[in-house]
């Protein structure tokens, strides 16, 4: 008798596209938050990737609307970077994910396993902020494709808390700052006349970031993140030793006339 199985295969499928309702009308042929493209987006993309974070610690994480191109593009970000980036982690989580996840990442991706052994097994001397030299492993980030990334994750988040869509609309300045030009910004976080999204941690501490709005110009807004605790980051510049990305978010037209 075949009725039962049809029954079974039937259910099955009933309740898999019951499950899937929900997300494909709150995140499908919505906006892009990332391209602003109406109507496009098909998918639910996770601002902080699962990759980067233990399975233990995924649960809401935040989601936004975005299109399959986008949605590819971030994806190959991510790719490299849930690879890279544990080796400079400071806290136990990323230990966990370099030991348990990033070796399998390595085995899939013989390139860059070998361009981070090779820096990995040549320690170099670098200068400290304060002047002195300092033996240190540096694995090489590509700058640009970090940008992007953070970029990226500014205008989720931007949407996330406060349903504005930016893309298009502003510039995003990703910025690795001395300990000046730190103290020129981290004050901007304690404006009283800014709508604020207080310090917020995901991921179990896999990314801890704070933003603040002008509150005249949603499209102005000042983000701060850092990832596994904190990674150190360097420049070209050695002076530049920073563990927090500092992200200015202007109104194109402002921009330019700044
Ligand atoms: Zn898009």
């Amino acid at each position: 008798m075949s009725a039962p199985g049809r029954e079974r295969v039937w259910l099955a499928r009933e309740r898999d596209s019951a499950f899937r309702l929900p997300m494909s009308k709150k995140y499908k042929g919505k906006t892009c938050v990332y391209c602003g493209g109406v109507g496009l987006s098909e998918t639910r993309d996770h601002v902080l990737a699962r990759e980067f974070v233990l399975e233990r610690h995924r649960s809401n994480l935040p989601a936004v609307p975005a299109c399959r191109r986008c949605n590819n593009t971030k994806s190959q970000l991510e790719w490299e970077l849930t690879t890279v980036l544990p080796f400079g982690g400071r806290h136990s989580d990323a230990l966990e994910v370099l030991s348990t996840m990033v070796p399998k990442r390595l085995r899939a991706n013989q390139a860059l396993r070998s361009q981070i052994t090779r820096h990995i097994d040549k320690p170099i001397w670098l200068p400290t902020p304060w002047g002195n030299m300092e033996r240190t492993s540096i694995v090489p980030i590509d700058t640009k494709q970090i940008e992007t990334w953070v970029s990226f994750l500014t205008m989720g988040l931007i949407w996330h808390h406060w349903h504005v869509i930016v893309a298009n609309e502003v510039d995003i300045e990703p910025m690795l700052l001395t300990s000046e030009g730190e103290k020129l910004y981290a004050p901007m976080f304690y404006l009283r006349a800014s709508r604020q999204v207080p310090v917020t941690s995901i991921g179990g501490d896999a990314l801890i970031y704070e933003g603040m709005m002008d509150r005249a110009n949603p499209l102005a807004s000042l983000w701060r993140f850092a990832v596994y605790g904190g990674i150190q980051l360097g420049g070209n510049d050695p002076r530049v030793r920073a563990s927090t990305y500092y992200v200015k978010v202007m109104p194109r037209a402002q921009n330019a006339r700044a």
